[in-house]
């Protein structure tokens, strides 16, 4: 008979997850795959940072269940381990003020020893994970990437850590965690071990975090199969391409879902109606009360385009920059939500400025707006220079606004670009990181939404009928899994 303690478990390790916390598609994967790894037949827990920006009411409801103090080099640091379980999901919080009381979450000047502490935290709590049966240790991006490191070098020949295999997957390769050699000895305690010395480094004075992950991991993933052929190409590779191309056969790309529960047109509390592809009209409804919200002219023709993310050069605004005034001649409306480089905000708010009657810019990040705007615009920017898969795509398209994307990485992996001479499709794409290109097929598709509403509303109900829910992905990590236990 089986008991809970014979599943196979796998401790998720992250340094965001919704909903105690999130910057962006990170959160979202860590906040719904281990859902959907329930599901198939895996105990997963998760553990995070308790960090002060979690909401108050999940953290006056943590339960305090150990602390303890390890060794990380020559320090003795404090480890309090706090459990919270919601909807089935059990969630470990690594407790440590002097790390992880602060206003923020990242970008801080010892980010390096903070994610140092927080990877062999995750190690160091295993053994304390009350009837839990750890085989997997799965990490997420260079926050965790040490732990990987960690598990191999400090904690070989013990028999708990020993039957653990690790994965890591990479959701970002532009943040790496590059840091000035004396980081290996003087936060690491590595220095003396010759392996870390040479897979850590990447030159004679620099080492880099996720270098470490990529070649102590037993398996790597990335989140869509085309940025897993990409990332072996040195354009997209950011200096690690060789890695990729030697670790070939352990490379799994595995397409990130949503959570179609909190991404549903049909329950969302945040919007002014709700819709479904069968019973569409709520839309219209939610495009007044966005036309209304940033006091913009009230009228359905005109189509609103929006963009959701991080203001960056990786989602493509030097491309956006240049064609801004020249699509803002269109009868169309932009409004954008974002934060990030302050070049491409004051560019923003430049243009906004310039256009005050059809562009409105948000520097803000506000998860029921990002809601409103996916439910109240026609269609959705993404022209991205890289983007490892995107979850901005699909939330848009399962809210029926139509994406118009460069077509790479997970972009070309989720949208299908409209065909006219078949009529399928469910947005936009082009190929060439070119403004030109981009202009033209944004061009493109409004003279479509203007001149065809009938094809428009196809290409609505085939986007908002994909199937973008955690149970494919969660198939392939399931093999992924089996392959590295075997
Ligand atoms: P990233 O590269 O930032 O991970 P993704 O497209 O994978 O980009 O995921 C971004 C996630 O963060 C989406 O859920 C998106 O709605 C959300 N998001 C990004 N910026 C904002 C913002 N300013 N306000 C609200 N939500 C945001």
């Amino acid at each position: 008979m089986a008991t809970k303690n014979e599943k196979i478990g796998v401790l998720f390790a992250s340094f965001e997850a919704m909903p105690f916390l999130k910057t962006g598609g990170l959160g979202d994967v860590a906040g719904s795959l281990p859902k959907a790894l329930k599901k198939e037949g895996y105990d997963v827990r998760v553990v995070l940072p308790k960090v002060s920006c979690i909401p108050d009411k999940y953290k006056s409801k943590m339960k305090h269940i150990k602390d303890f103090y390890f060794p990380l080099s020559w320090r003795s640091v404090y480890c309090g381990i706090e459990e919270y379980t919601l909807k089935g999901i059990t969630y470990y919080f690594i407790d440590n003020e002097y790390y992880f009381k602060r206003d923020g979450i990242y970008g801080y000047f010892d980010d390096g020893e903070r994610m140092a502490y927080f990877s062999k935290a995750i190690c160091e709590i295993i053994p304390y994970i009350p009837n839990f049966n750890c085989r997997i240790l799965h990490c997420n991006d260079w926050h965790t990437a040490l732990a990987p490191v960690f598990l191999r070098e400090c904690y070989r020949n013990q028999p708990i850590y020993d039957r653990i295999r690790s994965i890591f997957t990479v959701h970002n390769i532009k943040f790496q965690g590059q840091m000035s050699d004396y980081v290996l000895g003087d936060i690491l305690g590595l220095s003396q071990i010759p392996a870390a010395n040479a897979q850590l480094h990447i030159n004679h004075d620099t080492i880099n975090f996720m270098k470490g992950a990529l070649s102590y991991s037993d398996l790597i993933s990335t989140v869509s199969p085309s940025y897993a052929q990409e990332i072996q190409n040195p354009f997209y590779g950011e200096h690690l391409e060789r890695i990729f191309q030697r670790r070939w056969s352990s490379l799994w790309g595995i397409l990130n879902g949503i959570d179609t529960e909190f991404f549903n047109p049909e329950k969302d509390k945040a919007l002014a109606a709700n819709y479904s592809a069968d019973y569409i009209s709520g839309k219209s409804a939610c495009k007044k009360a966005l036309q209304n919200e940033f006091c913009l002219e009230e009228d359905e023709d005109i189509p609103i385009i929006i963009m959701v993310g991080r203001l960056t050069q990786q989602k493509g605004l030097d491309l956006v920059a240049c064609i801004l005034d020249e699509l803002l001649n269109e009868r169309m409306q932009l409004i954008v939500l974002g934060t990030g480089d302050q070049e491409y905000e004051w560019m923003l708010k430049n243009a906004e400025y310039r256009h005050p009657d059809k562009m409105r810019v948000c520097l803000n990040f506000d998860e029921a707006l990002s809601h409103r705007m996916y439910a109240g615009a026609d269609m959705l920017l993404m022209p991205s220079l890289f983007e490892p898969c995107g979850l901005t795509q699909m939330i848009s398209m399962r809210y029926g606004t139509l994406p118009i994307v460069r077509q790479t990485g997970g972009l070309r992996d989720s949208v299908s670009c409209y065909n006219e001479y078949t009529g399928e499709g469910t947005g936009f794409g082009f190929n060439n990181y070119n403004a030109h290109e981009l202009l033209y097929t944004t061009k493109n598709a409004m003279a479509l939404y203007h001149s065809h509403r009938d094809i428009w509303e196809a290409l609505m109900h085939q986007a908002m009928t994909q199937d973008f829910s955690w149970d494919n992905a969660a198939k392939t990590y399931d093999d992924m899994y089996k392959e590295v236990l075997k």
